[in-house]
């Protein structure tokens, strides 16, 4: 690495620099130093010859004393060590051979000492494969001169000049002391580099353990965090399972136009807060990586009527036409896939076009895009001719907590949430939402889904299936009902007293066992949470009865937890389904019936 000095510099200081490794500051300081051990020795040596009058070794010395300063000069204003290493190294090997060939004519202790002091220079000062192409320079045409010189057959017409004791002396011991420098310097660099090694390790390490540490801190707190929410959500839950079901018990109950009206927006302000419960809940399932998607069958007609049903309303409500297209192609296929989750990315779309349109079309379109052998693409895409989005927001929208402007939030409410949960939903699966907007003219959300086929159905089978569903009366069922909550009971025998069913009540699972022994039931809606023994155990209990009329007993879990995360836990406990607390009353009906009814 150079540093910019000035010409007149002669300061090593100015040419190191904390840029420069430990090795390379060493073979700076080393040529620094060494040049001034040299300089000594040949000034020694010039004088020592010159005054014995030999000529060609007078003149040698000379022009390597100026070179030498050339090269210090050098050094000191560009401290390029390479090159100058480069070209001792060649002024070294010309002596050397000048020397053994011309001026001595033969090897002595001087010759080894230079070729010595060669290949410990090369080596250290340019590595391996230079290292060894000086030495082999210097060493061959020593060697040949001694294989020469052995046969007698080497001859030049020069006569050897003779050096007296004091020039032998002089570069002995010069040639020593450079010898010895070259070795304390590589040695002080070996030295520090592995001192400064260890330290580097030993930091390595303290960082590691502080990352370590770091990190399970990090997991302990999202853990804590998706814990906390996980038992905040239960506990939001369950009074508002109460007002829901409440405001629902009240409404089926003939009241006065002006009671309906109040209650209605009861209704649809306990909805919201559910809504955006769930929202937080299940963006922080899917940021912690929690989710896992179902493969379970099920039909896309069914399950588009299902999630456009109340759509539909809402939209007929605000004055907006619904449109709903489906491919016929599709009526009678059963596919394979997450029914839960294609409900969670349409409702959020749907929800998202009425709220923000407030007059014309609301399309809704299910097109299949490629049929192959046992998979189809479907494309899904919900149009509107709303509001529309600025062309440089239609990336953000996307991020959570994230509306279109603060215009959007006081005017429309929400959260920010759902579409960014809609694109992480669907990232998850390796797909990707495409939207086109334009502002004042409404937007259109579309993506394309693959689903393998399962089978397709007869239609006739198929209809019939759903017509036996909705004829059932529930008038002869007799319940039993593990439940704690006594708020909880109460709106139960409310609802099911509209079915003109009188459930039987065990205030937790161990009483609903001892019930069971001395009675028989259709069916048991389970709570799961309850005091003594929770509904998991009890269910597992049930399932281990001797009778097996009691053990094959149908039970639905009631649960104000997310179900997604316990489905799992709820089937390997032995009951046969679950209804997520604040249930809606059709569907429980709906699961009663098709219960009682498989099993009768
Ligand atoms: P939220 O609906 O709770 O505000 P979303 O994440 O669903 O949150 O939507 C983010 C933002 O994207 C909305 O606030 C709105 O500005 C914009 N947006 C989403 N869908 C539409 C749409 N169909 N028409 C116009 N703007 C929309």
């Amino acid at each position: 690495m150079s540093k910019k000095v000035s010409f007149f510099n002669f300061s090593i200081n100015k040419i190191l620099s904390p840029d420069q490794s430990i090795l390379d500051q060493a073979r700076i300081r080393l040529l620094y130093y060494g040049f001034w051990i040299v300089f000594v020795a040949a000034a020694g040596l010039l004088v020592s010859v010159y005054f014995q009058h030999q000529f060609i070794l007078t003149v040698t010395a000379g022009i390597v004393l100026v070179l030498l300063f050339s090269l210090f000069k050098y050094l000191t204003y560009r401290p390029h060590w390479q090159q100058i290493s480069h070209a001792l190294l060649i002024m070294a090997t010309l002596v050397n051979i000048n020397n053994v060939y011309i001026v001595m004519q033969k090897v002595d202790i001087t010759t080894v000492q230079v070729m010595l002091l060669v290949i410990l220079f090369s080596f250290y000062m340019l590595g391996q494969a230079w290292g060894l192409f000086y030495s082999l320079l210097n060493l061959l045409p020593v060697l040949a001169f001694l294989v020469l010189d052995y046969d007698e057959s080497y001859f030049i017409p020069l006569v050897p000049e003779k050096v007296d004791q004091a020039t032998t002396i002089i570069s002995i011991f010069a040639n020593f002391i450079i010898i010895i420098f070259i070795h304390s310097q590589l040695y002080n660099a070996l030295f520090n580099n592995i001192k400064q090694l260890k330290k580097t390790s030993e930091e390595q390490i303290e960082l590691n353990t502080k990352l370590e540490l770091a990190i399970e801190k990090a997991e302990k707190s999202s853990q804590v965090k998706t814990e906390f929410l996980s038992t905040m959500s239960h506990e939001f839950r369950t009074p508002l399972n109460a007002v829901i079901g409440m405001s629902n018990l009240m409404l089926m109950g003939n009241p006065r136009p002006d009671q309906k009206e109040n209650l209605n927006i009861l209704k649809f302000s306990a909805n919201n807060l559910l809504a955006i419960i769930n929202d937080v809940l299940d963006f922080n399932k899917i940021e912690a990586g929690k989710v896992v998607f179902e493969r379970v069958q099920f039909n896309l007609l069914d399950l588009m009527q299902n999630i456009c049903g109340g759509q539909m309303l809402r939209a007929e409500e605000k004055g907006l036409k619904f449109i709903l297209k489906i491919d016929p192609g599709l009526r009678n296929k059963m596919l394979i896939g997450d029914p839960a989750r294609i409900t969670q990315i349409l409702f959020n779309l749907i929800s998202n076009a009425i709220k923000f349109t407030k007059k014309g079309n609301i399309w809704v379109r299910v097109n299949c895009e490629e049929e192959g052998q046992d998979a189809i693409t479907v494309n899904f895409t919900v149009r509107d001719t709303g509001i529309g989005i600025e062309k440089s927001n239609l990336e953000s929208i996307f991020e959570p907590f994230i509306q279109e402007s603060i215009t959007t939030t006081r005017q429309y409410g929400g959260t920010g949430l759902g579409l960014a949960i809609v694109k992480r939903l669907l990232e998850l699966q390796g797909l990707h939402m495409h939207v086109i907007s334009k502002i004042g003219e409404g937007s259109e959300f579309s993506f394309n889904m693959e689903f393998p086929v399962a089978i397709e159905l007869a239609e006739e089978f198929y209809r019939k299936n759903l017509l036996s569903k909705t004829t059932t009366s529930l008038g002869h069922v007799r319940m039993l009902i593990a439940e704690d909550n006594p708020v909880n009971v109460l709106l139960m025998k409310k609802l099911l007293s509209k079915w003109n069913i009188t459930p039987t009540i065990a205030e937790n699972g161990e009483r609903a066992i001892e019930i069971l022994k001395y009675d028989n039931f259709d069916i048991i809606l389970m709570d799961l949470q309850m005091p003594v023994l929770n509904g998991f155990d009890a269910s597992m209990l049930i399932r281990k009865m001797p009778d097996p009329k009691k053990s094959g007993v149908p039970i639905i879990a009631l649960s104000a937890a997310a179900l997604h995360d316990i489905k799992e836990q709820i089937l390997d406990s032995g009951m046969n389904d679950y209804v997520s607390k604040p249930f809606k009353p059709e569907e429980l009906m709906e699961k009663i019936q098709s219960l009682v009814t498989t099993v009768a």
